[in-house]
This record gives structure tokens, sequence and C-alpha cells, in this order.
């Protein structure tokens, strides 16, 4: 091991920053977080610190560093642009013992700054002992996608309880397991979900013996349009949870292969006009499987709230006082814009946008066609691929110009992404002879001339 990891107590301790620049800030916000007695010594220093210097207490003094600046001082950071100087202070400090950090040059420092993911009280440092700082930071971003946010109002409730439940339970493997327990299960849920006063009622129900029956609960989980990297840290979270899933034609099998992998699989998926299992019979499996105790994964394609029933199977659960918890996903109408270069609203072109269903119910549309043919905004259709020419003979026939711009994105997000581009006249044409299938999406609109210039994804 180079360097030993210690988490240093600096609470209204002396550390003094010699430096006034945006490297000297970095660090200085550390030391305000850490709750330091600061000291800046810089002839001059930046704006950004100003700013600081008045939200918080720091001392400042505007001069050149000076031996006698070290006095008392627990910590020292170096970060100004002369080397000279900040070697001088290296090794100053190391030859009176105070631990001294050279901003980039470890072979100046006597402790470094590690990466740190912060889940107060928790905290992870990562350190790669100077030799790799970009390494250190990649690891950071990838632990940080792990842990939720919620950890530290966890481990603050913990915290809160560590004595009583030391009281409570005197064997060690017994505690353990009731803290595993807290950690992984319905009360670290409940803090995710920022039912704190809940979570505490529980782990007093817990600790008291008399749980009540344990209830399991729903995750009504967006698995956004396609692509397994849109999806957000709390679905994935959940998705890794679950007991047994119940999930859609139009989640993507790249999205489904990071479900727990020993988890029940159920598919409630419907194909338009033919429905294998209805919806009240979804609705009733969701809230049997969680009164049996289970972690139910309702997910679905794109986001739950739009064009989604979510609506309809939470309804249900709320009914049968089943818990749950909804987690949005990426809507196709933004995954497929963003991925075609067709921004939905753009200040030249749309300052609306519409997401509308293109679904034919008895061989004809229902809309209100009126509002649709006003000028400015974006119509998006979804469910519009076998409705798409009566889509576009309505929009002309109640006024729309014939050469309006109009896009079709087929399976987007995905590598198998196709956009169609033409007008209220071609696309239905276009979309035919290149045999487009489902999903497919309608973008209708002056912002679709954009796709020209914005488009990046090659599918
Ligand atoms: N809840 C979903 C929509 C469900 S309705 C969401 O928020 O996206 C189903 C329709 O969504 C499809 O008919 C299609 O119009 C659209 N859709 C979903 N995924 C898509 C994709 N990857 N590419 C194009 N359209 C998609």
């Amino acid at each position: 091991m180079d360097l030993l990891p210690l988490f240093h107590n600096l609470r209204g301790r002396r550390c003094v920053v010699v430096g006034g620049g945006d490297v000297a800030l970095r660090k200085l916000r550390q030391l305000i977080d850490a709750g330091a007695a600061i000291l800046v010594i810089a002839p001059e220093i930046n704006a950004a610190i100003r700013k600081l210097a008045q939200k918080h207490t720091l001392s400042i003094r505007l001069t050149p560093f000076s031996d006698t600046d070290l006095d008392g001082a627990v910590l020292v950071i170096a970060a100004t642009n002369d080397q000279a100087v900040n070697r001088h202070i290296s090794e100053l400090a190391q030859g009176r013992n105070v631990p001294v950090n050279v901003v980039d040059s470890p072979e100046l420092c006597t402790v470094v700054f590690p990466s740190i993911v912060d889940r107060s009280p928790v905290q992870i440092a990562i350190s790669s002992s100077g030799k790799a700082p970009v390494l250190a930071r990649m690891l950071r971003t990838r632990l940080e996608g792990l842990i939720p946010a919620g950890y530290g109002k966890l481990a603050a409730l913990a915290g809160k309880h560590r004595n009583h439940v030391k009281e409570r339970i005197g064997n060690p493997l017994d505690r353990k397991a009731f803290w595993e327990e807290v950690f992984e299960g319905d009360i670290a849920e409940l803090v995710y979900s920022e039912k704190l006063d809940e979570a505490e009622k529980r782990l007093e129900q817990k600790l008291a013996g008399n749980q009540p029956q344990q209830v399991g609960e729903v995750y009504l989980v967006g698995g956004g349009p396609g692509d397994p990297d849109l999806l957000t840290f709390r679905a994935l979270r959940l998705m890794q949870k679950a007991d047994i899933v119940l999930y859609d034609r139009l989640v993507s099998k790249e999205v489904m292969a990071l479900v727990r992998r020993d988890a029940e699989l159920i598919y409630v998926g419907k194909t338009a006009g033919d429905h294998p299992v209805t919806q009240e019979n979804i609705n009733e499996k969701l809230a049997e499987f969680a009164l049996q105790g289970k972690r139910v994964l309702r997910l679905k394609g794109g986001d739950p709230f739009i064009f989604g029933r979510g609506g309809e199977e939470i309804a249900h659960l709320a009914e049968r006082g089943v818990p749950f918890q909804v987690v949005p996903g990426i809507t196709a109408a933004s995954g497929c814009a963003s991925y075609a270069g067709i921004p939905l609203t753009h200040r030249d072109y749309a300052q609306s946008v519409r997401f509308i269903t293109g679904h034919l119910k008895d061989h004809s549309l229902d809309l209100n066609w009126q509002d649709l043919v006003a000028p400015n905004q974006t119509l998006v259709f979804y469910m519009g691929l076998s409705g798409l020419e009566s889509i576009c003979k309505a929009l002309i026939a109640r006024g729309k110009a014939a050469t309006t711009p109009a896009a079709l994105v087929e399976k987007g997000t995905t590598a198998r992404q196709r956009v169609f581009i033409g007008d209220l006249t071609t696309l239905p044409d276009i979309v035919r002879k290149a045999e487009a299938k489902a999903p497919t999406l309608i973008i209708v609109g002056d912002v679709v001339k954009l796709h020209d210039t914005l488009s990046w994804f090659k599918g």
C-alpha cells in the first residue's frame, strides 16, 4: 500500500491554502464542507473565491507566503502557479511534520486528496496514489451511479438507532442480520422515497418484533425507448431488486438484460388489436404478487405515465392498499427526437409540442383537428404507423400546408433506428416503400427541417 487512507477530522482546525486561483478554489470548497478553519494566502484571489468568502468564514491574507504562515496549521495546501514556492512550502511543512498537499505534484505531497463519493455520513474515498487521477475519477462516476442518493439519510437513520439496536439485540450475528434487512428491504426503499417518518416507524416496529404482515411493493418503472443507457439510476436499482417482473413488448431486450438474473419474468405485452393479457388482469396480478410479499417490477416502454396506462395500474393498487412507486422513463418523443436530431421545440419554429395518440379506433381517428393545425407547434403521434396516411390527410384537409415537414422514426434510440423524412404528402409513401415496422413515432412540424443538420446518431 503506497498510502494509508484516513478520514481527517478538520472541524475548527486551521488549514492553510496558499494560492488564489481555480485550483485553490476547488480545495477550498472541500475544506469548507469539512468545517475547517481556513486561512487563504495569496497576493491576489479570483472573483469566485471572493464570492465564496461572502458566504463562508474564510480568513484571507492578500500577501505572498511567508514561513510563519504555517504556525498552528494541521494541513497545508500549496496551489500557487509558482513551482518554486510550492516546493518551498512542501519542504517547510515536512520539516515541521505538517501534512502537505501540492496540487498535481505527487512527489511534493505527504497527503493526497481522493475522489469522493459523498453520501454523508457515508463517504467513499478513491485514490490512485497520485498515479492516475482520471482513473480514480472515472471509478467515482461509476460508483455515483450505483449508490442511491438517499444512502446518507439511511445511514443517518441507522446512526440514530444504533445504540438502541445494540441494547435490544445482544447477539452480534443477529444484529448484523437485522441491519442487512433494514438496508436491503422496504425500510431503505421508504427512505429513498423520502418517507422518513414511516421508515423510522417501521424500524421501531421491526425492533420491537411486531412487524406488520410483510407486504411487497410494486415498482412502476419507465424503461425508456430502447437504448439501455437511457435508464435512470433509480430504474436500474429497482430492476436489480425485483423478485418478479411484468413487462411489455416495447421494453427492449437490452433493457431486459439488466433485470435481476433470478427474477421471474412474465410477459404481458399487447400487440395492437390483440390483447393476450387484459388490463384488468395485469392490474390484478400486480396487486396479488405484492400482497404475497413480493417486490414486483412493472416495467414499461418509455414513460409509464405517457400512453402507458400507468395511471390505471396504480389506481388499482391504491384501491387495494398496495404500496407502489413510480419511476419516470424517457418517453419515445424525447428519445426519438434527440436521436433523430429533431428538437421538439425551437425558438424559430415551435413554441409548444403535443403528444397525441394516433391509434385508430374503429378505423378512424377522433381528434381535435382544429387545434392540431394551429401554427408554431410540433405534433408527435404515438401509435400512428397504421394511421399515418389518415393523419396526414386529415391535417391537410383542416388547412395544414401539404408541404409541412414530417418525419417517422422507427425503433428510435436503438441500433436499428431508421428515420424517414418527407412532408404530409410524401411521408406515407416513403414509409410504405421502406416497409417500416412498429414501434414508430411520427413528428410533424417545421422542426423536422433541422434533422438534416442536427442528426448525429447512426442506428
Ligand atoms: N409509454 C411509452 C409509449 C407507449 S405507446 C412512452 O412513453 O414512450 C407505444 C408507442 O410508443 C408506439 O406505438 C410508438 O409510437 C412509441 N414508441 C415507443 N418506443 C418507441 C421507439 N423506440 N421508437 C419509436 N417509437 C416508439
